[in-house]
C-alpha cells in the first residue's frame, strides 16, 4: 500500500505538531497543524513555512486546543486550505477562544515591541502577526465536529476515532483506518497523552490495535513526583513567599488546563482554611472564557468531580480571587505592593501578559516565579529554570533577584511510566512501526528504549521533514 507520513514539526523538539499523511488514492490528510514556539525569529521563519502547499491538504484532523498543536490553522487557511477540520467539541469550543487570544496576542506583542524599540531608538527586528482575527474566523466555520469514541469516515477510505488522551479537557489520541484495495492499515497518534492521577480529567483511555503508532515524548526519560504531598507544597510556597516574605508569587500557566488546575487546588485549600488570605489574580481574559468552557463540558471531567460540582457550583472561584480582563488592572497589578498570587499566560512566558508581570517582579528578592508546566528549550520560562542572574526582556537586562521555583506535579503530560501504561493496550508483536515525536534528544532516545526493552520493534525518531512509507 502506498501510504507516506512526513513530519513537519514536534520532530526532535516539541513545539509545531503537525504530521502529513499521503494515502494510497493520493488525498492528504493532515494530523493537528500546531505552531513553532520558542526559538525567536527561526520559529516565526518556520511558521510562516510550511514545507508542503496548504491548499493540497484535503482534511485537517486536530488532537487538542493547545496552541503548539492548532496555532497554524489560521495561518493554513489564509494560505488556501479550504477542507474540514476534524475536532472534539470541547476542542472546537477551546479553539474558538484560543486561536482568536493567540491571534491578539500577536498583534498586541508586535505593536509593544515596535513601540518599545521606537522608544529604545534601535532597528525594528521583530516581524508582524502570522494571521489576522478573520483568518480565525474562517477557520473556526471548516470545524467539523466528532464525539469520542465514534468511527466517522473523514476521507474515502478513511475513518476515524478519537479516543480520551486525559491532557486537556476535549484532547483526543486518533485513531485512524486508512482502507484501500491492497488492505488496511490502523494508525494511532497519541496526540499529547494526559496523566493517570487523580485531577481535573479521567485517565487516558486505551484505543484499538495499530500497525503504526506516532507517539508524543514530552516526558519520555523522567518520571513526575508524587501527586500527593503536592498541595502541601504548593501552600508551602504560597506561606514563605506571599504571608512570610510578603512577596508576590507569580505563577505562569496555560489559560487553558494548568489554571484550571491550580485554582481547583487553591479553592480547595481556601474552603478548607488552608490558604492564608492573600489576593489571587487571574491575569488572563483567555483563562475566564475557558474556565466557562470547563463549566460547559462538565461531563468530561471526572466523576468525583461531577459530584463536587453539586455542592460547589464554581469550582475555580472562591473569595479572594479576582479574574482580570482589562488591559488597564493587568498594569495596575504590575507594580502592586503586597502580596499576592498571579496566575499568568502564557505557561512558556514567550508570549502574553506574564512577561510584564515577570519584568516588574523578577528584580525583588521577596518575589517568587512558580514554574508548573513543561517550557520548550529557548523560551524564557526554559532559561529562568536556569536560575541565571538575568534575563533579556523587550531590549532590557532585567535581574533575576525572585527566587525560581518548580513543581512538575501539576504537568499535564504523561511521565515516562504513564506512557509505558498508554501504550500498555498494545500487543506488541502486531505493531509494525512507531515514531517518536514532541520531545528532545534525551527524551525520545529514553522513550525508544524503554519501549524496545518492551518488545516494540522499529522505533523511528524522525527528523523534521522526514518522510517514511508506513
Ligand atoms: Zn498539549
Amino acid at each position: 500500500m502506498s501510504l507516506n507520513i512526513t513530519f513537519h514539526g514536534a520532530a526532535g523538539m516539541v513545539t509545531g505538531s503537525k504530521h502529513l499523511l499521503d494515502l494510497p488514492n493520493g488525498q492528504r490528510l493532515l494530523l493537528d497543524c500546531g505552531m513553532f514556539q520558542g526559538e525567536g525569529p527561526a520559529s516565526d521563519a518556520k511558521n510562516r513555512r510550511f514545507g508542503f502547499d496548504p491548499k493540497s491538504i484535503d482534511a485537517l484532523v486536530l488532537s487538542h486546543a493547545h496552541i503548539d498543536h492548532s496555532g497554524l490553522i489560521p495561518r493554513l487557511v489564509a494560505e488556501g486550505f479550504r477542507g474540514p477540520i476534524y475536532a472534539t467539541e470541547a476542542t472546537y469550543d477551546l479553539c474558538k477562544i484560543m486561536l482568536v487570544d493567540s491571534a491578539f496576542i500577536q498583534e498586541n506583542d508586535y505593536r509593544f515591541d515596535a513601540k518599545r524599540a521606537k522608544k529604545q531608538n534601535r532597528a525594528m527586528t521583530e516581524i508582524g502577526p502570522l494571521y489576522s482575527t478573520a483568518d480565525v474566523e474562517t477557520a473556526m466555520e471548516l470545524f467539523r465536529l466528532v464525539p469520542y469514541e465514534t468511527a466517522t469516515e473523514v476521507l474515502p477510505g478513511v475513518s476515524l476515532t478519537f479516543i480520551d488522551a486525559g491532557h486537556i479537557l476535549g484532547s483526543a489520541s486518533v485513531h485512524l483506518t486508512v482502507s484501500s484495495s491492497e488492505g488496511v492499515r490502523r494508525i494511532t497518534f497519541s496526540g499529547d497523552v494526559g496523566r493517570y492521577v487523580d485531577r481535573l480529567l479521567p485517565d487516558p483511555k486505551p484505543f484499538p490495535q495499530a500497525d503504526v503508532i506516532i507517539c508524543e515524548s514530552t516526558y519520555g526519560d523522567r518520571d513526575h513526583n508524587e501527586v500527593a504531598g503536592s498541595v502541601q507544597e504548593l501552600l508551602t510556597h504560597v506561606q514563605r513567599v506571599c504571608v512570610e516574605q510578603q512577596g508576590r508569587l507569580i505563577i505562569p500557566a496555560f489559560s487553558v488546563g494548568r489554571t484550571q488546575e491550580i485554582l481547583y487546588v487553591l479553592n480547595h485549600a481556601f474552603n478548607e482554611g488552608k490558604l492564608p488570605r492573600v489576593p489571587v489574580f487571574v491575569d488572563s481574559p483567555l483563562s475566564i472564557n475557558a474556565t466557562a468552557i470547563y463549566r460547559k463540558h462538565s461531563d468530561l471531567l471526572q466523576t468525583d468531580i461531577r459530584e463536587e460540582l453539586k455542592s460547589d457550583s464554581d469550582l475555580f472561584g472562591f473569595p479572594g480571587v479576582e479574574f482580570v480582563r482589562e488591559a488597564s488592572r493587568s498594569k495596575e497589578l504590575n507594580t502592586r505592593k503586597g502580596a499576592s498570587i498571579t496566575i499568568a499566560a502564557s505557561g512558556m512566558m514567550d508570549a502574553g501578559r506574564v512577561r510584564h508581570h515577570l519584568l516588574h517582579g523578577l528584580p525583588d528578592a521577596n518575589n517568587a516565579v512558580l514554574i508548573v508546566g513543561f517550557c520548550a528549550p529557548g523560551t524564557l520560562g526554559a532559561k529562568l529554570m536556569e536560575k541565571p542572574s538575568e534575563v533579556h526582556m523587550f531590549g532590557e537586562v532585567v535581574p533575576v533577584r525572585a527566587a525560581i521555583l518548580r513543581m512538575d506535579s501539576y504537568s499535564a503530560h504523561a511521565d515516562r511510566n504513564e506512557l509505558l501504561r498508554w501504550i500498555g493496550c498494545q500487543d506488541p508483536g502486531l505493531v509494525k512501526r512507531v515514531f517518536l515525536v514532541h520531545g528532545v534528544d534525551h527524551s525520545l532516545n529514553g522513550l525508544r528504549d524503554l519501549y524496545s526493552e518492551h518488545g516494540f520493534r522499529k522505533i523511528d525518531i524522525p527528523k523534521q521533514g522526514e518522510r517514511f512509507e508506513i
